[in-house]
C-alpha cells in the first residue's frame, strides 16, 4: 500500500513536472504558434471550399462555367530545394526574424551551427525565402521550392560538419519524399543573380557527392570550339538577362575563390563540364 501510494505521488509529481515543462515550452512560442495555426486554417478553408472561391474565369459568362469536383487529386509538392545562409549571428536571431511580420521572410527549415534542425513552415506551404527569382522558366521559386536557411554569418564563418551532416540527412528525406531531381538542389544566389550571394563558400561538392545538385569532375575536357558560354549558363538554369550577374552567380556556386564577372579559361572548362550533366 505504501508502495502504491508512493508510486502514485511520484507519478503525480512527474505529471505536474511535465505539465510545467510543457507549459514553459508552449508559452515561449504561444503567440506565433497561434498566428501560424490561424493562417493555416484560413488556407485550409480556401482549398476545401466548393466551388473554389474566386477561381472562376471572369472572362466567361456565368452561364458558361460550372463547378463539378473530381474525385482524383492530390496536394502539390515542392520540386526544388533552395539553400541559403542566414547572414545572422545565431539561430535565435534568425528565428526571431522569421517571427517578424514586418520582415515578412521565412524558410521551411533553419539549421544551426551545431546541427539542430528547426522546422518552421509545413513543406506543402509557401515560405517567403526566395524573393524575386528565376531558374530556367520558373519565375516563382517560393511556390515550387523548400527553403533551407543555414545559420552562418556569410563572411568568414566555416561550415561545421554537424551542420552539413544534418543538412544532408534533411535533404535525403526531402529528395525521397518529394522525388526532387538531383539538378534541383540549388542556392539562393543561383536563382537571384545580382541580388543575392548566399550561400557563400558553401561545400556544394559534399552535397553533390550524395546526389544533391551537381559538381564538376576532377578531369575537365576541352569544350567544342563552338561552345557558347551564355547558352550553357541559360541551359543550366541561370537568368542570363544580365550576363555578368549570371557569370558571378555561377562562380559563387562553382568557382568560389574568384567571383569576378568574367569567365577565365579554367572557369569555361568547369562550366562546360557542369553543363554536360544537365
Ligand atoms: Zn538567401
Amino acid at each position: 500500500m505504501l508502495f502504491s501510494r508512493l508510486s502514485k505521488s511520484s507519478s503525480i509529481f512527474t505529471f505536474s513536472l511535465l505539465l510545467i515543462l510543457s507549459a514553459c515550452s508552449t508559452n515561449k512560442y504561444a503567440a506565433t504558434e497561434k498566428i501560424y495555426k490561424d493562417k493555416a486554417k484560413d488556407f485550409s478553408k480556401i482549398i476545401s471550399t466548393t466551388p473554389p472561391l474566386g477561381q472562376l474565369y471572369d472572362s466567361l459568362e456565368a452561364t458558361n462555367q460550372t463547378w463539378v469536383g473530381s474525385v482524383n487529386f492530390g496536394i502539390r509538392k515542392p520540386n526544388f530545394v533552395v539553400i541559403h545562409h542566414t547572414a545572422q549571428d545565431s539561430l535565435a536571431q534568425t528565428i526571431k526574424t522569421f517571427f517578424s511580420i514586418k520582415a515578412g521572410t521565412s524558410a521551411h527549415y533553419v539549421i544551426s551551427r551545431d546541427g539542430k534542425v528547426v522546422h518552421m513552415v509545413n513543406d506543402y506551404l509557401r515560405a517567403n525565402h526566395a524573393g524575386i527569382s528565376k531558374w530556367g522558366k520558373d519565375t516563382d521559386l517560393n511556390s515550387s521550392s523548400i527553403g533551407i536557411e543555414l545559420d552562418n554569418n556569410g563572411t568568414t564563418d566555416p561550415w561545421p560538419d554537424a551542420q552539413v551532416n544534418s543538412l544532408l540527412k534533411l535533404l535525403a528525406t526531402l529528395k525521397k519524399t518529394y522525388n526532387i531531381p538531383t539538378a534541383n538542389f540549388i542556392g539562393h544566389s543561383d536563382i537571384a543573380p545580382r541580388r543575392k550571394n548566399d550561400p557563400k563558400n558553401f561545400p556544394w561538392k559534399k552535397l553533390a557527392d550524395k546526389g544533391f545538385g551537381y559538381w564538376y569532375d576532377d578531369v575537365l575536357k576541352n569544350p567544342p570550339v563552338d561552345f557558347n558560354t551564355e547558352m550553357a549558363l541559360k541551359y543550366i538554369g541561370y537568368d542570363t538577362s544580365n550576363l555578368p550577374a549570371a557569370i558571378t552567380a555561377f562562380k559563387i556556386h562553382f568557382i568560389q575563390s574568384d567571383i569576378t564577372a568574367a569567365l577565365t579559361p579554367v572557369d569555361i572548362l568547369v562550366l562546360y563540364n557542369v553543363y554536360t550533366k544537365y
